[in-house]
């Protein structure tokens, strides 16, 4: 895959289907994946804040979720072939759990919010697999149960929706510790499912 600067966060080159690949790659592979979805509000908070530019550029994908910064790349003349909205990708992967068994755990929203995300998705991917669901919103001292569980559940996939740039830097900070083979930041993605 290519990288494709965008005010110096750098942006890959993949279509849905490519990205859908490399994510069930990662998953075979068994490390600790973090995939970014990018989009001019997450593009433009980089830029005065380094901690959040240096885990974009660090991360294992970036995909490029708005139409914004698809629309800079080809401004810059770099071929970005489509966008990747993370909402669509949370989609496709959901679909692919249905079919091939992919332990998927959603975190993240308002209390209840991904527990009727889980709901609405059991109902529109049968056989789906969600393993564990609990809310974004919590404390410091909350955060070594919520790690536990998370483990306790053993997901391929964990959906983080806690908000820019939270979810990023609680994923990065905590991935080893989570032992997942990827996750990725999702924004309001429960919120849309649950509708
Ligand atoms: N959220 C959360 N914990 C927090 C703050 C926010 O779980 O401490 C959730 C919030 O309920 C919403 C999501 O994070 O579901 C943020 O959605 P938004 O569309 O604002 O995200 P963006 O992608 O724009 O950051």
């Amino acid at each position: 895959k290519r990288r494709i600067p965008v005010l110096d966060i750098m942006i890959d080159a993949v279509t849905m289907a490519e990205a859908v690949k490399i994510v069930e790659n990662f998953i075979a592979e068994q490390r600790t994946r973090f995939v970014a979805t990018a989009n001019a509000e997450m593009v433009m908070m980089a830029q005065t804040d380094p901690v959040l530019a240096g885990i974009l550029n660090r991360a294992d994908l970036v995909i490029p979720d708005g139409a914004g910064v698809v629309w800079a790349a080809r401004y810059h003349q770099y071929a970005m072939p489509e966008r990747v909205a993370g909402y669509d990708l949370v989609q496709q992967l959901l679909a692919k759990s249905a079919r091939s068994g992919y332990r998927v755990y959603f975190f993240g929203g308002a209390p209840g919010v991904a527990e009727q995300a889980r709901t609405w998705a059991e109902a529109r991917y049968p056989g789906v697999n969600v393993v564990g669901v609990r809310d974004g919103y919590f404390t410091a001292q909350d955060e070594p149960e919520i790690i536990n569980t998370i483990k306790l559940c053993k997901p391929d996939i964990l959906l983080a929706g806690l908000g820019v740039p939270k979810q990023e830097k609680w994923l990065t900070k905590h991935l080893n510790e989570l032992n997942v083979p990827v996750a990725i930041g999702v924004g309001g993605t429960f919120d849309v499912m649950a509708g």
